[in-house]
């Protein structure tokens, strides 16, 4: 297959896609490449039984996420704040009844997008050409040629461009694809530990058909160091008509089945907010390491290790090799924000 002067596009994640969408506003044709079956990467919004929009990965912004907002107000969506109000709750201690206390509101709050966060994938997905992304297309090579780079994909397809730029975790780049010629020792030094930011994380995500922890006054706001869930949040939709939870279980809980995580998470609750826990009409959860997002352990010394490395703005292969997953953005690495800078700079610069 060749696709000469095109833009080719590694990985359909926020970064991806903000990428492919501002440079097909200024008529450059691209073609994403997408190693899963599904557009989004670390966003991921599914569906309850009962319709309502539930998270498994990036759910929050705020005010600061200046790209972020512009982009979300340019594609004509909305955004609402993460309901606080009432009593929060902190669990010290398993032996120890919870401690409750309530939230001030915020001067800067949490949002959430009206329709879940996958509303920023799926609208910018609707704004490029209908063969723009190639879904289950894993990028395995990267070679240079004389006009341009040949990308090998693991089902042993070729595709030819004539620039690539790379939107997914660093990581992957240093564990997943091929380079030739080799890439500067420097960058291989420093692409396998950039810290892929949630990487290894446990979301989960509860529905239920009436809100009755708000009926009690609760905020649906828990921190806790005794049980599995270790914070959990309010996750009623924006109409206020579908109702549920979503938040994060213990580092541990990864290695639990997800029966025994459901139970676990059922009966923290249930022991918190009342028996009417016990029976959601939906529960998801996620943990957040398959080959998508993570290769292997990654030793982190710091928190976003790496993130926003000079040498991640920088291109190779003779100006055909770009990088641009939010872990590379100057600002705001590792956040939706980060993918949408790291877009911007990208796109600026053809
Ligand atoms: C549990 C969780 C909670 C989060 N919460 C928040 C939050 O509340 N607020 C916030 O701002 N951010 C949050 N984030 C981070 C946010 O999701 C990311 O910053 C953002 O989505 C990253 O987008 P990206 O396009 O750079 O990377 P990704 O979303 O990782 O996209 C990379 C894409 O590349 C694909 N890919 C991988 N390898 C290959 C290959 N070899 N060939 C082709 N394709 C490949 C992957 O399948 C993926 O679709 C959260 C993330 C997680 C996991």
């Amino acid at each position: 297959m060749s696709l000469d002067q095109r833009i080719i596009i590694v990985g359909g994640g926020l970064s991806g896609l903000a990428l492919a969408y501002l440079l097909s506003k200024k008529s450059i044709k691209i073609t994403i490449l997408e190693a899963s079956e599904r557009l989004g990467g670390r966003i991921q919004t599914i569906k309850g039984a009962a319709g309502t929009p539930l998270e498994l990965g990036a759910t929050w912004f705020s005010d600061v996420h200046a790209n972020l907002l512009a982009l979300i107000g340019e594609l004509g969506l909305k955004k609402y704040p993460q309901f606080s109000k009432g009593i929060s709750l902190f669990q010290t201690k398993s032996f120890e009844p919870p401690q409750k206390f309530f939230v001030p509101e915020a001067e800067t709050p949490s949002y959430r997008l009206v329709g879940g966060t996958q509303m920023l994938i799926d609208r910018l997905a609707q704004k490029l050409p209908d063969d723009a992304v190639l879904l289950n297309t894993k990028v395995k090579t990267v070679k240079e040629t004389t006009n341009g780079v040949v990308l090998e994909t693991s089902d042993g397809k070729t595709v030819e461009t004539g620039k690539v730029v790379i939107c997914i975790p660093p990581q992957l780049v240093a564990k997943q694809i091929t380079c030739s010629p080799k890439l500067p020792e420097a960058l291989d030094a420093v692409l396998p530990n950039v810290q892929t930011w949630m990487a290894g994380a446990v979301k989960f995500t509860l529905e239920y058909s009436a809100p009755f922890w708000r009926n009690e006054g609760y905020s649906g706001m828990l921190y806790s160091h005794a049980g599995i869930i270790t914070e959990m949040y309010d996750h009623t939709n924006f109409e206020e008509n579908k109702f549920g939870f979503t938040g994060f279980l213990g580092g541990g809980a990864a290695s639990y089945t997800p029966e025994i995580r459901k139970e676990f998470v059922l009966r923290q609750l249930s022991e918190l907010l009342g028996e009417q826990a016990l029976r959601p009409t939906a529960y998801f959860d996620k943990v957040w390491s398959d080959e998508f997002i993570l290769d292997g352990n990654q030793i982190i010394q710091r928190p976003h290790q790496y993130n926003g490395h000079l040498l991640l703005q920088q291109d190779y292969m003779n100006g055909k090799l770009f990088f641009a997953a939010t872990e590379t953005a100057a600002e705001f690495p590792g956040y939706m924000e980060g993918a949408v800078i790291a877009a911007q700079s990208i796109a600026a610069r053809f």
